[in-house]
């Protein structure tokens, strides 16, 4: 700002030393131990392109954040114009995730922002989480923040969740393998939810959106805000697993504007602390029959070993009239209306199976990771008894170049 008096000379100096006083990113590298370098190469993917998620986006994309990934399933409709910042009224009925990367593109030409459309769990393979240096969540559901929670600690990148309703908020954040995670922090209740939920075999995208919470802008705000600031703090840190705020938790209440943080405990008899040795993984090709992936595993571990996938696949749907079909898609990418049986209209059982082995159907060792619709970078295990071993699928989000 030009101060009283100031002379002419001075303000063609400033203007002159553009780089140093007047650089976009110039007061956020007045504080001391800021390093735009770091933000420049980081990698973050972003689950979630709503409220939460177009926040986040503004956010990272206005700090210098380098590469960043959105990801979301669903399209733009009118009731999301109220709290989202990149969207449009033209934009109804587009790709929340384009609609996010395209715009975010514009607001800083210096930020690659890639939109990727499509279910988490079915788009982004748990070895490719590895490609970024952390994670946040903008989601709304607790089956989404469980498996986006499971991935982080097979993968072992810290994630940062965030969640709104009403005028309250939550910000937390896990770090593997040593802090909290997020099932740690489930109540009963939370978990009399989830089962009541798994009761219904397939449980359908409909259903994942059937409950709706009342959200406003300004809490997205303000969550996504301090997500994004406890992201900068984590991409600064020498050693992520050391960061200080991992495993707790920040609850907003916008009605009185108190806050307070939360330290979870990391609870030993938690079921989402599997770590996977991805490091010394090996590629394998998304074309590949399951049948030669067996060979392998076979050949690796000896004659008990089978492969296990990371997602559940319904093998067929079988009638009591007699039809039977194969089906070999992922359970989570079917709907209740699929289980109707074609001829008679009954409801369908179906063949859930996570692994392969030498008893599986001809079908499904004929078909190959890609025919029955795993995501690239997803997960293969090789395993006999307590020795197990790591494939990854190749492939990656297009526009995102793997290092
Ligand atoms: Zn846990
Ligand atoms: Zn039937």
């Amino acid at each position: 700002m030009a101060a009283t008096g100031e002379r002419p000379a001075d303000r063609r100096l400033d203007v002159r030393l553009g780089d140093g006083t007047d650089g976009r990113y110039h007061r956020q590298e007045l504080i001391s131990w800021w390093h735009q370098d770091l933000l420049r190469q980081a990698r973050v993917l972003v689950v979630g392109a709503g409220a939460l998620g177009n926040e986040l986006v503004k956010n990272l994309c206005l700090l210098g954040v380098g590469t960043v990934v959105v990801c979301d399933l669903d399209s733009v409709e009118n009731s999301n114009l109220a709290r989202c910042v990149f969207f449009r009224p033209g934009d109804d009925g587009r790709p929340k995730a384009q609609v996010v990367a395209q715009a975010a593109g514009q607001l800083n030409g210096d930020c690659q922002v890639i939109g990727v459309t499509g279910d988490i769990r079915l788009t982004v393979g748990v070895g490719l989480y590895r490609q970024f240096d952390l994670i946040l969540g903008g989601l709304d559901n607790r089956e989404a923040r469980l498996h986006v929670n499971q991935a982080c600690w097979k993968a072992g990148v810290p994630w940062i969740d965030g969640a709104i309703e009403g005028l309250m908020g939550v910000m937390r954040v896990f770090s593997p393998p040593g802090s909290a995670c997020y099932e740690c922090t489930l109540s009963e209740r939370d978990f009399e939810l989830l089962a009541a939920r798994r009761a219904c075999s397939l449980l359908t995208r409909d259903e994942m959106l059937a409950g709706k919470v009342p959200t406003v802008a300004t809490s997205s705000s303000v969550v996504a805000a301090m997500q994004v600031a406890e992201a900068v703090k984590l991409l600064h840190a020498a050693e992520p697993s050391g960061y200080e705020f991992a495993g707790r938790g920040v609850i907003y209440n916008g009605q009185t504007h108190d806050h307070y943080t939360v330290v979870y405990p990391h609870r030993e008899d938690c079921l989402s602390h599997d770590s996977y040795d991805l490091e010394h993984a090996a590629a394998v090709g998304r074309d590949v029959p399951f049948a030669d992936i067996l060979h392998r595993a076979l050949h690796d571990l000896g004659r008990d070993a089978v492969v296990e996938l990371e997602h559940e696949l319904v093998v067929d749907f079988q009638c009591g009239c007699g039809r039977r079909d194969t089906v070999l898609r992922p359970a989570i990418a079917l709907r209740e209306s699929d289980a109707a049986c074609p001829a008679c209209g009954a409801r369908r059982r179906l063949t859930p199976t996570h692994r392969v082995d030498a008893d599986s159907p001809a079908a499904l060792l004929e078909a190959t990771p890609d025919r029955v619709g795993l995501p690239a970078g997803d997960v293969i295990t090789l395993r006999a008894g307590l020795e197990r071993t790591h494939l990854i699928l190749d492939g990656t989000i297009e526009g995102l170049q793997l290092r």
